[in-house]
Order: structure tokens, then sequence, then C-alpha cells
């Protein structure tokens, strides 16, 4: 589909990256042709179970059928061979714009950035997430989301579809009054969902900050807009007020007990813990972050230290019983494009079935944000959102890291396989 000289390199320089995004959303766009077009793979997962030898058949933005190729199918083929083809993943928590500045340092504001800088590397961010095969984000969340989110839409720049918070609110945002307003102010300025700080940092020992009456008052007006409110939660008793609360998703729970665990399967809520990335990505890009707010000596010493717990907590979740566990990465600067990570390490770490994490970064993902039924499930009508990995991913989840095709809306962004 695309021209030979452009395939992608993760590493690549940003402006290079950029200068490859924008070519490939002119082809991209030009491959929208009327025809149909057949994905065929030799194990495909529709977001809950393996099919041995399918085709997925896509009709302009949205799936026609799944299983064998219709007779007498006329259109363009793609032949994946021996490759799983799965639903494009949904990150439910990252953050888009996070980035290092041209000295090789996270951008903060007042570093001198302009905003022309500050919007290629969002869009960069973008690309390099949409390349991996996250065809979804929910970007937790800052106001210049929307417009990466309406620019996405319109086809101006490639990127996974976008859902924002736009911003944050805390126990510091006023009395559960104004909490109310303050979301009522989110909604009409266009965010998705609502995001809301209830614990301190991990890096500061993450302890319970809003009261109890905040939390009712936020999850309640969120739930009385028809916005679903996300709880960053690292203290069980944190974890435990947002869930009374009636809030709809906690974020983190690191230290998550098996009492709040129950609780959260009593009542649904969904669970969106980090068994790596987050953590591995900030030590791994230590000097870019090292003396910028809180990330100093012992806060990457408490997140070192958090490591064996993340991934000692994500196994305590994914082997809990009715919990909604979901892939939510907390994608933040160096760690976009490399989301697949988590779902890695809760394989290969946490001990989770390899079915059970796509399924959390597929049907579940689009489950908790309410989309189930237009995303996360290759079926008839669902949009055209796919991702092709090599080899059997059942057997080797690493092979999440060797992305060969991506779709979304029935658009190609990537396709190394029939090279
Ligand atoms: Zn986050």
């Amino acid at each position: 589909m695309h021209g030979a000289g452009t395939r992608p390199k993760r590493i690549a320089q940003r402006a290079t990256q950029l200068a490859i995004a924008l070519s490939l959303t002119a082809l991209g766009a030009a491959s929208m042709a009327a025809q149909p077009v057949a994905v065929s793979a030799r194990h495909v997962f529709d977001g809950q179970k393996l099919l041995e030898n399918a085709t997925v058949v896509v009709d302009g933005a949205r799936i026609t059928s799944v299983g064998a190729l219709p007779a007498g199918f006329r259109g363009l083929r793609y032949d994946l061979g021996d490759a799983t083809l799965m639903p494009g993943f949904i990150d439910v928590h990252a953050h888009l714009d996070w980035h290092f500045n041209s000295q090789g340092r996270l951008h903060t504001g007042g570093d001198g950035e302009t905003p022309a800088q500050e919007a290629i590397a969002a869009a960069g961010n973008a690309y390099v997430t949409l390349m991996s095969g996250v065809t979804t984000i929910q970007s937790l969340g800052s106001t210049a989301d929307a417009d990466f989110r309406d620019a996405i839409n319109r086809g101006v720049i490639p990127g996974p579809r976008v859902l924002t918070s736009l911003g944050s609110l805390s126990e510091a945002s006023g009395t559960p009054d104004e909490l109310r307003a303050k979301i009522r102010d989110f909604k009409a300025r266009g965010a998705d969902l609502i995001k809301l700080f209830a614990s301190k940092s991990i890096r500061d020992g993450g302890g319970p900050t809003m009261t109890d009456a905040q939390l009712v008052a936020a999850c309640g007006e969120g739930r009385a807009q028809g916005l679903r409110v996300l709880v960053h939660a690292h203290a069980a008793e944190a974890m435990k007020a947002a869930v009374k609360a009636g809030c709809d998703q906690i974020e983190h729970g690191i230290f998550a007990t098996d009492e709040v665990l129950q609780m959260m399967v009593q009542k649904g809520t969904y669970l969106s813990p980090q068994c790596s990335l987050v953590f591995t990505n900030y030590l791994d890009n230590r000097a870019k972050y090292q003396g910028i707010g809180n990330y100093n000596d012992a806060g990457f010493a408490s997140m070192e230290a958090s490591l064996p717990q993340a991934i000692a907590t994500v196994r305590k979740a994914t082997s809990t019983p009715g919990l909604k566990v979901l892939f939510g990465t907390d994608a933040v600067a160096g760690a976009h494009g490399r989301n697949v990570e988590e779902l890695i390490c809760r394989v290969e770490k946490a001990g989770q079935a390899p079915l059970a994490a796509l399924s959390s970064a597929t049907s579940l993902a689009a489950q908790s944000m309410r989309l189930s039924d237009s995303l996360g499930t290759l079926a008839p009508r669902m949009l055209a959102d796919l991702v092709a990995v090599p080899g059997d991913v059942t057997k080797d989840i690493s092979s999440l890291r060797r992305v060969l095709f991506v779709m979304k809306n029935g658009t190609v962004y990537r396709n190394e396989a029939t090279r």
C-alpha cells in the first residue's frame, strides 16, 4: 500500500516520524477505496476467543464478516499468513502530550517550548502509538487533547482514536458543589470522561487525599451528566472510598487489598493497574526526569521499590474472579509506542492467561468506555480496527512487539506482512 521507502522505525527521529506520518495520511486516505478489503490470518483473536484460518472482510470503515472468505469475494486481499490478527488495542490510560523537549528533558511549563513544538511532539506520540497497534487511547488528560482528538478524527494527522478527560480534579478543586460545577464545565467543553486524583502519587506514598464527600459529589455528578469518572488511587483506603462513592474505575491501585478487590467485584468497578512499563520507563529515562517536581532520589527509590509490588498486585488482580482488569499503561514521555510492554509483563511476569490479557486490551476495554457496540471485537458492523503480529501470540506474547499490520476505521496505516 505504502511506498517501500517509508517503512517506519520506532526509534526514528521525531521529525522523520512526522514526515512519514504526513505522507501516510495522504496514502491512508487514498486507501479508503470503494472496494472491500479481506484480511486473512492463520490465527484470529476476535476479542473473546481464538479462531483458526479466518478472514475479516471490511467495507469502508466497518467490518462486514468474520470467518470464511465469502464466495466470489472481489476486492483487495491481505493474506498475513502465520500471524495473529486482533482488534486494535485500547489503552484506557495514556498521556498523549507528555514528551521530552529539545534539551532531552521532560517538557514542563516554562521550559521555553513553542506551541508548535508541543503540538509536533504530541502528534509524534499519537503516530508511534497508532503504529504499535493501539488504535484507541483514553488520555487522562489535558486541554490540548481536544484538538488532537478532533484533528485525528478529521484525518489531519494519523493517530489513535482519542477519548480525553481534558484535565483532572483533586482534593484542591473545591467543595462538593464546586466539584459538581467543574464537572458540568468539563462536559460543556467536550470531555469524554472525568479524571480525579483521590490519592497522593506513588512517589509520595499514595495515601488518600479527597474526602468522602468530595468523591460522592464528583462521581454522582459524573453519573448524572453521563460521564464516567476514573479515579487515581494507590492506597486501599483511597480505593475503597472511590468504590463506595460509585466511581466507575480505579487507576493504579498498587496497594489494593483482597478486601477492596472484592468490593470492586461486587460493584462492577473497573481496575486499571500497571505491571511494569510506567515504572521501567521512568527508570530507563531517569536523567530526563530527575530533578523535576517529585522526580527526585526518594521518588525514584520508591518507584524502584514498587516494581515487585506492581507485579504482585497485577497477579492478585488478574487472579481475582469477576474483577474487570483493564489495559491502562499510564504512558508518559518515553513510553508512547511501547504500550504493549504492559501486556507482555502481565503474561510473562504476573501469570495472566494470554487470552485474558488480550481481552482486557480489546473487548473489555471497549465495554469500560461504553463503546462495545463499535470497538473491541471483530464482528459485523464493528469499526474496522485491526492489528496483526507474527505467529500465534498466545504461544509467544512478546510477538506484540513485532507489529506487522495496523488498520483503523478501515484505513491501512502499517503493512509489513506482504512486502
Ligand atoms: Zn496517569
